[in-house]
């Protein structure tokens, strides 16, 4: 074993620690597959432990009843497959070899990793702004936020006039939602024609509560601790305009954490990992599966995350018991 615990080949490597790669790797220990977790490295826009790091009260994650803060149950999560005795190396994967076998990974560091079965778990980031009061307040909790179905519900969005931005599925979805805590939802869109699909915009239109600002972008986030108003920018005019809100939603999209897999699995149009079979979660190569948000476009719940890390752990498990990449060698 060298210093960092990996070994001449592992069993199972596990790329990722989100829900979805620290729930692969309780599974895989307790099956004595000897996981190994590449749990990523400290970057500016990531951590180890992915974006529950960056929430602070996290209230729809099962068996919380009064709600757990996003770092608190990522840590427990990785001390939980660290019990299980999983290793735990911290650094990114930037290389795949699909075709060796074992698989050949290698890390930021030149290391090389060999493993019989890998399972990919990098997730997805949101998108953001970019504006830089808008990341600060999004990080300490000060009513910014990329994900309503997780902090809308916080009693600091209560009766609130509330604005998300964006002009897709996911807006207008964010913004209905909100709708139930709001005063009233601000939907801020850069064009004056909605991207989401025609019925979850009609819904959003025929809400008494919602009110949109088309062709208007963001250009400031106001606010200490927490946020007091948004200024925005009339795409047309360039004329601005203060909003006060107590809440922002940025709904403008995510991108999977797949940079590293072009040219080693297939990639949906979209650039999440397909998973060709339905309810598996192997990849278009064998041996090589996806759990959480890298390969999940639609749900991105942290428990849903949860749930595919079980599922490839379980497949995985069940590969290499029926000859996993024996049969290829
Ligand atoms: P999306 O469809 O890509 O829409 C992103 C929206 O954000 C677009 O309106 C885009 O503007 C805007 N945007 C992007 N970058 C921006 C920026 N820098 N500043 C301001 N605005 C920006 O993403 P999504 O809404 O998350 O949906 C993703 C996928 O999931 C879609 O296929 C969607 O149909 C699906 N989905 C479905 C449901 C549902 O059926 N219930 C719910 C949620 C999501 P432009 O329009 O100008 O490009």
């Amino acid at each position: 074993m060298s210093d960092d615990g990996s070994r001449a080949k592992e069993t199972i490597v596990i790329v990722g620690s989100g829900p979805a790669g620290w729930t692969a790797a309780v599974y895989a220990a307790r099956a004595d597959l000897d996981p190994l977790v590449i749990e990523g490295s400290f970057s500016r826009t990531m951590i180890p432990g992915g974006q529950l790091m960056f929430t602070t009260e996290v209230e729809n994650y099962p068996g919380f009843k009064d709600g757990v803060d996003g770092q608190t149950l990522m840590m427990d999560m990785k001390a939980q497959a660290v019990r299980f005795g999983t290793r735990v190396l911290t650094e990114d994967v930037v290389e795949i070899d699909p075709g060796a076998r074992p698989f050949r990974l290698v890390t930021t560091s030149g290391s090389e990793v060999r493993a019989d079965a890998v399972i990919i778990a990098t997730g997805a980031n949101a998108k953001w702004l970019d504006l830089p009061n808008e990341q600060r307040l999004a990080k300490s909790g000060g009513g910014v936020s990329a994900c309503a179905v997780c902090d809308g519900a916080l009693p600091h969005f209560r009766e609130k006039v509330l604005a998300v931005v964006g002009g897709g599925d996911t807006a207008m979805e964010d913004a209905l939602y909100l709708t139930k805590f709001a005063k009233e939802v601000v939907i801020v869109h850069r064009r004056g024609e909605l991207r989401a699909s025609r019925i979850m915009a009609e819904r959003a239109q025929a809400s008494e509560k919602i009110r949109f600002e088309l062709n208007k972008v963001v250009t400031e986030v106001y606010g200490d601790d927490v946020i007091t108003g948004i200024r925005l920018q009339d795409t047309g005019t360039g004329e601005e305009a203060d909003l006060e809100v107590g809440g922002l939603f940025v709904a403008i999209g995510h991108h999977p954490n797949t940079g590293f897999l072009e040219g080693v699995v297939d990639l949906k149009e979209n650039g999440y990992v397909a998973t060709p079979v339905s309810w598996r979660t192997q990849t278009s190569v064998e041996g090589i599966f996806a759990a959480g948000d890298v390969m999940d476009d639609y749900y991105r719940q942290a428990v849903t995350a949860a749930g595919t890390g079980c599922m490839a752990a379980l497949e995985a498990e069940r590969w290499l018991a029926h000859g996993g990449p024996g049969g290829h060698e």
